[in-house]
C-alpha cells in the first residue's frame, strides 16, 4: 500500500485496503464520510464510522470501484462500527479524546496483535 491509502476494518479484523487514489475517491464521493462518522481525530483521517450510515452513504453516492467490498464489510460487521485507519499518518491523535477513540485504538491494536 502506498502513502495516502486507508484501511477500513471491522471489529473482527476484516479489512478493505484502499490505495491513495481509491481513498481519495471514497472521501470525494461520500462527503469525506462525514455523515457516517461518529467520532474522528481532528488532525488526521482516522475515525470511527457507523456501518448503517456508511451503507446509506455508499448507496446514495456515485459508484466506487471498491464500493461492493465496502458494503460487504459493513453488512458483515460484527458491531455497529467500522474503523478507518490511516496507516501512514504520523499523528498520535493527541486531540482525539472521547470514549470512541479508545474503542478505535483497541480494535486497531487487537488487529495488529493478530497479524504479527
Ligand atoms: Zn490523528
Amino acid at each position: 500500500m502506498d502513502d495516502g491509502g486507508l484501511v477500513i476494518m471491522d471489529d473482527d479484523g476484516n479489512e478493505v485496503v484502499l490505495d491513495a487514489r481509491e481513498a481519495e475517491g471514497l472521501f470525494a464521493i461520500a462527503g469525506r464520510l462525514e455523515a457516517a462518522t461518529v467520532s474522528a481525530c481532528p488532525d488526521c483521517r482516522c475515525r470511527v464510522i457507523a456501518t448503517v450510515a456508511l451503507l446509506d452513504l455508499l448507496d446514495a453516492a456515485a459508484p466506487h470501484p471498491r464500493g461492493g467490498e465496502l458494503m460487504d464489510l459493513a453488512d458483515d460487521a460484527p458491531t455497529l462500527h467500522l474503523y478507518v485507519i490511516d496507516p501512514f499518518t504520523m499523528c498520535d491523535h493527541p486531540r482525539w479524546r472521547d470514549p470512541l477513540s479508545d474503542e478505535w485504538l483497541e480494535a486497531v491494536e487487537e488487529a495488529e496483535r493478530a497479524k504479527y
